[in-house]
């Protein structure tokens, strides 16, 4: 009997309107966990690399994994993968709340959605029963009036609701998925893929429990967690004060994004930082399944010009950054509002800031004027700009429908020079970690197969001092410089990468994890053994990660990806020009250097391919044929 998991994965046909239930067996659960692993072996095994991400044949995947839905805290995260329309390569995005232990608790680890609906539909799953459903009447709606329609419909209060806004209709290929307006699979564009198959919502209530091999082992880790968080200093500050506790230290450190990452340093950062967060517009706070740290913050202001609603949401560092600091704006309830309208339309809003700031420099360097926008002004600072910016690409009217291609197109169709200004990896705008003041976070950036993509990779700030001893179990036994870019640092993130990648594998969440908050690797391994039965090891759960990091590189190259994508932006080779970080930047003439190094720790080759040893290493044997063009 499976424990943790219900050996199931929903497959649902939304052209032939059918549906089927898998049992891959216990053999591919403990190959590939859970969401990145998922993902990556679907999305190579079924070879989607070659389809146009908005046609029928893209793959939509949703996958739990084997310890969502345990009782300790973090335990909660699904992920949703495809191939990106932003990209045309790998997507993989997670998020934290309610909806992967409702799944679950329905009796499924993860769904795989194919074809396309002929009109909008709803998948309805309440136990074991799945039906495809009409959606004509929330096409067109708002997440907020999705939930409540649904609410409505099913008669189900207690439903979890993974949906798209009209920007996921209009296919814009950054607009995102968001389940109770507070958890976002935000990067990766994966609204615009559910756009294209005419679904607007899975809504899931699930009334089953889930089996665990030994319950009072995994209760008692439970416990011991809640315990430790309450002593643990950065999640002791994420309870109180939530990410906006990050826009200070941040700002002071010289790296907050500044000006579409011109500076690092932002005047107003005071203004967005959690005292005034507090002060001005924090109503009360908010969690997840259960999670213990509770770091979401819910705001309300009653505003004329920006009003903010409870219900829609709050603002985390990521978006204090996107449309405060890189907009150069400093009016806390303006980016708060921006922030709420990207949740309602169902935008990714680290995108967003970056298309604006894009905009921003462009018009204040008469690459843009007011002929390209109706007349208005787009300089910096303009919060009222950036507001009515969101709503225009969310409509894809004016300035907006180029704005809303992401910056690399936005750039291409504008010319004039804009793509000096459009700052991407592989297709997707950065989310707001200077890479010049963690060298290590901007080799992920480079190496993310999802392009620049903060949650894959680990923060070098953390790991200074006394702070490396969170990685001792996994080698690494030297304090990180966080400015230095060496042998040693690429060594870091190679295995860094390894520990914190173990987070997208089993769908826990970055901010009760390891390896920077308060679980550890030792109670990480006891937990899984007790919830899945399996005599596992940390060696065998890293070896998940390396595999589906591995499968999703097999997949970028295929979709034509080169060595030459896994770069980083222009302005990073450039010299910072003030604060703590003045001067540094990535030796353009050594950076080529560090990224073949980080091939070779990796097993591939001088062209980024896993070579055949390291895939028969992985047990991706099945791989080998088709990669290396040998014979098994
Ligand atoms: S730390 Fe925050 S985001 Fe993570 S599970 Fe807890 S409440 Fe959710």
């Amino acid at each position: 009997m499976a424990h943790g998991y219900n050996g199931k994965i929903l497959d649902v046909d939304l052209t032939a309107g059918t549906h089927e239930i898998k049992q891959p067996g216990e053999r591919w659960y403990r190959t590939y966990f859970g969401g990145s692993g998922i993902i990556a072996e679907t999305l190579v095994a079924e070879d989607i690399s070659g389809v146009d991400p908005l046609g029928p044949d893209n793959v939509l995947i949703f996958a739990c994994s084997v310890v969502t839905g345990a009782p300790i805290s973090g335990f909660n995260r699904y992920s949703v993968g495809a191939k990106s329309a932003l990209t045309g390569g790998f997507a993989e995005t997670e998020a934290a709340g309610y909806w992967g232990p409702e799944l679950k608790f329905a009796g499924y680890d993860g769904i795989i959605i194919r074809g396309a609906a002929k009109k909008p539909v709803y998948l309805w799953i309440s136990d074991d029963q799945v039906e495809i459903r009409d959606g004509s009447d929330l096409w067109g709606l708002d997440n907020w009036q999705t939930l409540g329609k649904l609410q409505e419909i099913t008669g189900e209060k207690k439903v979890r609701v993974a949906s798209i806004g009209p920007a996921g209709e209009k296919l814009i290929p950054y607009a995102c998925l968001q389940n109770d307006l507070e958890h976002f699979n935000g990067r990766t564009g994966m609204g615009a893929i559910m756009g294209s198959k005419n679904l607007k919502a899975i809504a899931v209530r699930g009334t089953g429990k889930l089996s665990f091999a030994d319950p009072d082992k995994v209760k008692e880790i439970g416990k011991w967690h809640r315990e430790r968080i309450k002593e643990h200093p950065p999640n002791i500050g994420l309870s109180k004060f939530g990410t906006p506790a990050l826009m200070e230290g941040v700002n002071a450190s010289g790296f907050l994004p500044t000006r579409n990452f011109k500076e690092g340093q932002f005047e107003g950062a005071d203004k967005l930082s959690a005292g005034p967060y507090h002060e001005i517009i924090f109503h009360s706070r908010g969690t997840c399944w259960s999670c213990s740290v509770a770091c979401k913050r819910r705001v309300e202001l009653d505003d004329p010009d920006y009003p903010l609603d409870k219900n829609l949401g709050g603002c985390e560092y990521e978006a204090l950054a996107a449309l405060g600091s890189m907009c150069a704006i400093d009016n806390l309830p303006a980016v708060a509002h921006g922030t709420q309208l990207c949740n309602l339309l169902g935008l990714d809003v680290v995108s967003v800031g970056a298309v604006i700031a894009f905009a921003m420099e462009c018009f204040e360097n008469g690459i843009l004027t007011e002929e390209d926008t109706d007349g208005r002004s787009l300089r910096y600072g303009d919060a009222e700009a950036m507001v009515w910016l969101i709503k225009q690409i969310a409509a894809r009217e004016g300035i907006g429908e180029v704005l809303s291609l992401g910056v690399k197109k936005a750039a291409e169709k504008i010319g004039r020079g804009a793509e000096r200004y459009a700052f991407h990896i592989k297709g997707q705008e950065l989310a707001f970690h200077d890479g010049r003041g963690k060298t290590g976070m901007g080799l992920g950036f480079a190496l993310s197969p999802t392009g620049a993509d903060h949650v894959e990779t680990p923060h070098d700030v953390a790991f200074q001092g006394d702070g490396i001893s969170k990685l001792f179990p996994m080698g690494l036994l030297d304090p990180v410089d966080p400015v230095k870019t060496d042998a040693a640092k690429v060594r870091f993130f190679c295995i860094g990468q390894k520990a914190w990648g173990i987070n997208n594998l089993l769908g826990l969440c970055n901010f009760c994890s390891v390896p920077i908050h308060a679980l550890t690797f030792t109670k990480l391994v006891e937990a899984v053994q007790a919830i899945t039965g399996w005599e596992t090891s940390l060696y065998e759960i890293v070896l998940g990660v390396e595999r589906a990091n591995v499968m999703a590189r097999v997949f970028n190259n295929r979709c034509g990806f080169t060595p030459d994508d896994d770069t980083v932006i222009r302005r990073w080779f450039e010299k910072m020009p003030a604060g703590p970080l003045k001067g540094l930047r990535f030796d353009p003439d050594k950076f080529r250097g560090w990224i073949e190094l980080y091939y070779e720790m990796s097993g591939w080759d001088k062209d980024g391919r896993p070579t055949k040893g390291k895939l028969v290493e992985l047990g991706l044997d099945w791989l080998q044929e088709a990669e290396t063009g040998e014979a098994r």
